[in-house]
């Protein structure tokens, strides 16, 4: 990892930020590696909580060296995103690596940011997944988390809300939905052969997504 060229104050402030919800991330998903991975083998093959657990970590660690050296909000998630996808591997550790990309490249390294920034960054995040995995909303994927998510934190932006209270706001929703998923039927990834014992059961990726909203709001 390298940083060619550091971020203006605001983006630097907000990988500084990213780092620390970073380590919030490793620290609720290590907690809960377990769960996640016993979810994972109700229909998958029970490794979302290793895979997580690997991807945040190195995830962290990059981006809290990153910021350290300067980076701006684009490297910082460029470095973690790239180890995330690196570490975890599995469908859910490509799809997290790219979205932590693509919401990098949504914020820039010399960008001023609003809050009209950081909505368009969760936007681009859950888009990413949209066009890497295909998946829709009620499929039974992470999608099934995300996507209220990004609609909540948007809305409740426009309505005048500040971070925290958005991001609250979209948390909470996302935690609903992740939990209204154990009655669905899987229609993606490797849960969808054996997708008659995922009912009655959340979805792994979409169970650790709520995880880490709700986590990064506390
Ligand atoms: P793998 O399925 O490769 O073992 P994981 O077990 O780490 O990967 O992650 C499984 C989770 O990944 C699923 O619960 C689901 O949320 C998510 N997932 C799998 N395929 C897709 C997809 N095409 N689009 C969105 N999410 C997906
Ligand atoms: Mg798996």
């Amino acid at each position: 990892l390298k940083v060619n060229k550091k971020g203006n104050e605001s983006s630097r402030n907000a990988a500084a930020l990213i780092a620390k919800a970073l380590e919030k991330i490793k620290d609720i998903i290590s907690e809960n590696e377990t769960m996640l991975g016993d979810l994972d083998a109700v229909a998958g093959d029970g490794d979302h909580g290793a895979g997580m657990t690997r991807g945040s970590k190195a995830a962290a660690e990059a981006a809290n060296w990153l910021v350290k050296e300067g980076a701006g909000a684009q490297t910082t998630l460029a470095g973690a995103g790239a180890r995330w996808s690196e570490n975890a591997g599995g469908a859910s550790g490509a799809l997290w690596g790219a979205a932590l990309i693509a919401a990098g490249n949504a914020l820039g390294d010399d960008k001023d940011l609003d809050l009209k920034s950081y909505s368009h960054a969760i936007n681009s995040f859950v888009k990413s997944v949209q066009q890497l995995g295909g998946a829709n909303v009620g499929d039974k994927t992470m999608i099934d988390a995300q996507v209220p998510f990004a609609e909540v934190f948007e809305s409740s932006v426009s309505q005048g809300l500040g971070f925290v209270d958005a991001w609250n706001r979209a948390a909470i929703s996302s935690t609903s939905a992740a939990k209204a998923t154990s009655s669905l039927t899987p229609k993606m990834g490797r849960a969808r052969v054996l997708s008659e014992k995922s009912i009655g059961h959340q979805d792994p990726g979409a169970t650790s997504f709520s995880l880490i909203v709700s986590t990064i709001s506390s």
